[in-house]
């Protein structure tokens, strides 16, 4: 048997030029490339790669459009399901989700099918135009707490079924992370913008600067304001913090406020955009998942000498993309992998200067294959630092929670709601994305919110049919 051909590779700036500027790392496939990888796919009968794909994403359909040149027509393929392909091209693991059921795995190779999904979608976004589309209305009316992918979601699958959707956002620009904290240089902010139009010419009516749980609350929504129902996708931004001495210090940042300045307020344009951002030679962010990686690579691009990764666990316990760990180490980005900060020391005007660890060991797994880090007696030691970022995770904003009265909530502050339709205890309203998994990934907050949608559609159609007046 003929041996069979390998992923095609994605082209990337080099990393000598790509750390002095925040253009996109990955720079795309050509047509070439894309038709030669869309070549491989076996076009399945009983396609595996399906399966892994939480908005079900009809994958080996919109291959097939890419082998036959019809690019336009494999963007729309995938709108059906999903209306973020090019944010999800980008940013989604494919590597734990559609790819990793593909059968060319078996053998290393699966299809590269989010690099596909990013070309099929940057080329309608660059040579088509997004029409507004009229739908036939239903009557119902929602309403959208929070414009990141959850929400997007939700607003864009009632919209189609021909409901009238109003989103609220507190900030002053839709995306919820993808605007705010995935760096440029993963995600062009362009690029999300024009997945949130596509999602207005849907007939969705976008409302920024809007806090719900201050301007107004969710039981004013469903009763003075007249909504049908609400879906509560308000993320988790609020940072976590070790607690441990010195966290106080002048240098030391959370994730959320480093990587809020440098993307949404665009500090790496300073003066251009007026918001200073203070980093220092030596760069220490605590943690390893994908947001750690961003900052320490954000530090980099922002003119640091040296950016360390420090991280209680070994390097196979890393939660970060595979492919960012690579991307950021070939930036020069070091890891300190099993150390513990267990202290920050400043100097006498209140400046981080170093920071103490610990060394760690795994404990063998346990019964969930968990390996726990250990402290290794007398082992401390510290590292020069003036500047500290905190990446350790992030909870969700308890605005919402305390200001409606009876939703129900776990101990760590996310919503809880009923897995299977997304609702929450009060009737009319559901949540879905971070608030309710807490901190996860973009693909999953769209899961829950075309979930959330299905239940939304069944529960207005089923309130306007028992409200009609009988003939
Ligand atoms: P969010 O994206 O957090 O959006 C919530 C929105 O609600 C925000 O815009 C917020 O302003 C708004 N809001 C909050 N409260 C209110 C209120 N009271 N009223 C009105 N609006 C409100 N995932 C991946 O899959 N791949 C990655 O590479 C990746 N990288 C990441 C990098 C960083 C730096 C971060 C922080 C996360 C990353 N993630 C990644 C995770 C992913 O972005 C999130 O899981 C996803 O965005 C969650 O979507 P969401 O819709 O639930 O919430
Ligand atoms: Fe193509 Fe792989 Fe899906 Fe088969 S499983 S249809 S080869 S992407």
């Amino acid at each position: 048997m003929a041996a069979r051909k390998p992923q095609v590779e994605m082209p990337r700036q080099d990393p000598k030029n790509r750390i002095k500027n925040f253009d996109e790392v990955a720079i795309g496939y050509d047509e070439q490339m894309a038709l030669e990888e869309a070549s491989r796919c076996l076009n399945c009968p009983n396609p595996q790669c399906k399966k892994g794909c939480p908005v079900e994403v009809p994958i080996p359909e919109f291959i097939k459009l890419v082998k036959e040149k019809k690019f336009g027509e494999a963007a729309q393929k995938i709108k059906e399901k999903n209306a973020l392909p090019a944010v999800c091209g980008r940013v989604c693991p494919q590597e734990n989700q559609c790819q990793k059921f593909c059968v060319l795995g078996i053998r290393g190779n699966p299809i590269a099918i989010g690099r596909l999904e990013r070309y099929a979608s940057d080329w309608e976004r660059n040579n088509s135009k997004i029409e507004e589309q009229t739908i036939p209305y239903t009557g119902g009316k929602v309403a959208v707490v929070g414009s990141g992918p959850g929400g997007l979601t939700v607003a864009a699958d009632l919209a189609k079924r021909g409901h009238k959707v109003t989103i609220f956002e507190s900030l002053h620009i839709a995306g919820g992370v993808l605007m705010y904290g995935i760096p440029q240089f993963r995600l062009p902010k362009e690029i999300v913008q024009a997945e949130v139009q596509y999602v207005q010419t849907l007939g969705v009516e976008l409302r920024v600067d809007s806090t719900i749980g201050l301007l107004t609350t969710i039981d004013e929504l469903l009763g003075l304001e007249g909504y049908d129902a609400v879906f509560i996708g308000s993320g988790a931004g609020l940072p976590n913090f070790m607690l441990i001495p010195g966290e106080n210090l002048k240098g030391v940042y959370s994730a959320n406020e480093f990587l809020i300045r440098t993307n949404l307020m665009k500090a790496y344009k300073f003066p251009e955009y007026d918001t200073p951002i203070r980093v220092g030679k030596n760069v220490g962010v605590i943690g390893a998942g994908n947001v750690a990686m961003d900052a320490a690579r954000c530090a980099l691009r922002l003119g640091a000498d040296r950016s360390y990764i420090i991280y209680r666990r070994g390097r196979d316990e890393m939660p970060a993309r595979h492919e960012e760990i690579e991307n950021a180490e070939e930036e020069g980005v070091e890891l300190h992998l099993l150390n513990n900060p267990s202290r920050f020391i400043g100097n006498a005007r209140g400046f981080l200067e170093r920071v103490e660890c610990v060394q760690q060991k795994l404990s063998e797994p346990d019964r969930s294959g968990r390996r726990s880090p250990m402290p290794i007696p007398g082992s401390e030691y510290t590292i020069d630092i003036d500047t500290a970022v905190i990446a350790i995770g992030q909870s969700p904003n308890p605005i919402i929670q305390q200001t409606t009265p009876g939703l129900k909530t776990t101990r760590h502050g996310t919503i809880v709601v009923n897995e299977e339709t997304m609702a929450t205890d009060i009737p009319g309203v559901y949540a879905g994305g971070d608030v309710v998994s807490g901190a996860a990934t973009v693909i999953s907050a769209m899961g829950a919110g075309k979930l959330a949608a299905k239940s939304i559609h069944e529960y207005i159609m089923a309130k306007k049919t028992r409200n009609k007046p009988s003939a």
